[in-house]
């Protein structure tokens, strides 16, 4: 634990479910051995989490890796606003299927699983009926901190824990053939990118630009190329050059440097920015052919500088945004990836690591994402009764 920060409370505090969540089930809920946040200031402590009793459409998960994201850090330390704590993060979720209801035949025990960023959706509106759950007109349901209108309104709370129960309509096959703890990270950022590599419609010859080279930017890096695109990464530090290179790049612009930002003129057909510091995009739309693209994936919390439209106009190049992927598309994600041999570089840390692995992520000294071994948590003392 890092000096400085509160020492955890001696016995796990347990986060309750409301009292109308899991009902109707012939099964009993459990308890999870966890780590969250109890306050914005307190970094991450043990925690106990009851889970709810597996309804009929639900899938009970034994978790076992978990990747730790960005917007995870944002959330837990409240700079996204107001949160409920205590609240346990985590959206990158892998492990094995436990117990199913009565409904579940399409997963079974023992099933490698996994759970990105949605738990739930209205499956009424336009976007959920078309697999586009991420956009849900009603609000999707995150994996953590968000309210779970078909469990009495209890507070989701996300993978730092050692078991999940979700509806089996949220549940993804995970591939046997690829490593389990690099395949948490695709749950989010490795579908945050396929998304709109795949929305494009990249294809073999196309050339891709990716702006930035964290936990986004390497697994954008990896699916443009198994896509069959050339790829090239814009950085502003040189240290990067090598990384980016092993990585698969084809080549790397150094993008403060004028002569070869300028040199790049009209050589790239999509960019995919995965910066979340305000910068100036301009620059980079000089980069693209006429009917390129650049989306941008980072949501910066300060104003970005403008974007001058003549830039766009003049080659009919779109600005876009791209959220996270539906079920149907990670699930799509997931078997591109396993067919390619696509996973990300992970480092995995115990759970006395998590708040050194968040101040390293905020300093950007991890390659490329953290994942959380769920066997270092604390086994919970009791069962919580149905
Ligand atoms: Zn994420
Ligand atoms: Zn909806």
């Amino acid at each position: 634990m890092t000096p400085g920060r509160p020492v955890p409370p001696p016995l796990a505090l347990q986060i309750p479910l409301a009292e109308d969540a899991g009902t109707a089930s012939p099964l009993e809920g459990r308890l999870a051995a966890a780590r969250g946040a109890v306050s914005s200031t307190g970094g991450l402590v043990p925690l106990t989490v009851a889970r709810r009793a597996p309804k009929a459409d639900d899938v009970e998960i034994a978790i076992e890796f978990c990747g730790l994201c960005h917007s995870d850090v944002h959330a837990t330390r409240g700079e996204w606003g107001t949160q409920n704590y205590p609240l346990v993060p985590g959206h990158e979720i892998v492990g094995r299927v436990s117990r199913v209801g009565s409904d579940v035949d399409d997963f079974a025990p023992g099933d490698l699983v996994g759970v990105g960023c949605i738990v739930d959706s209205c499956r009424e509106c336009e976007s959920c009926r078309e697999g586009l759950e991420q956009y849900c007109e009603r609000g999707m349901t995150g994996t953590y901190g968000a309210k779970d209108a078909r469990n009495g309104d209890s507070i989701t709370q996300g993978g730092y824990a050692s078991s999940v129960v979700v509806d089996r309509r949220y549940v993804l096959r995970v591939p046997e053939n690829l490593d389990p703890a690099a395949v948490a990270p695709l749950l989010c950022a490795g579908i945050t990118t396929f998304s709109p590599l795949s929305h494009f419609g990249v294809e073999e010859g196309d050339v891709v630009g990716v702006v930035g080279l964290g936990g986004l930017g390497h697994m954008a890096v990896k699916l443009a190329k198994a896509m069959g695109a050339e790829v090239r990464v814009f950085t502003t530090s040189e240290s990067k050059v090598s990384a980016a290179l092993e990585l698969g790049a084809d080549a790397v612009i150094l993008s403060r440097d004028e002569d070869a930002m300028a040199a790049a003129n009209r050589s790239i057909d999509l960019i995919i920015d995965t910066v979340a510091a305000p910068h100036d995009l301009n620059p980079f739309f000089r980069t693209l052919h006429r009917d390129g693209a650049l989306f941008q994936l980072g949501l910066p919390s300060d104003a970005m500088p403008p974007v001058n439209p003549g830039a766009l106009i003049r080659r009919r190049i779109a600005y876009a945004g791209s959220l996270i992927g539906g079920i149907a598309e990670t699930q799509e994600m997931l078997d591109f990836c396993a067919e390619h041999g696509v996973v990300s570089d992970v480092e995995i840390v115990g759970a006395d690591q998590l708040n050194d692995a968040y101040d390293r992520m905020v300093a950007g000294d991890v390659k490329y994402r953290f994942v959380l071994d769920t066997t270092t948590l604390q086994a919970p003392a009791e069962r919580a009764d149905a």
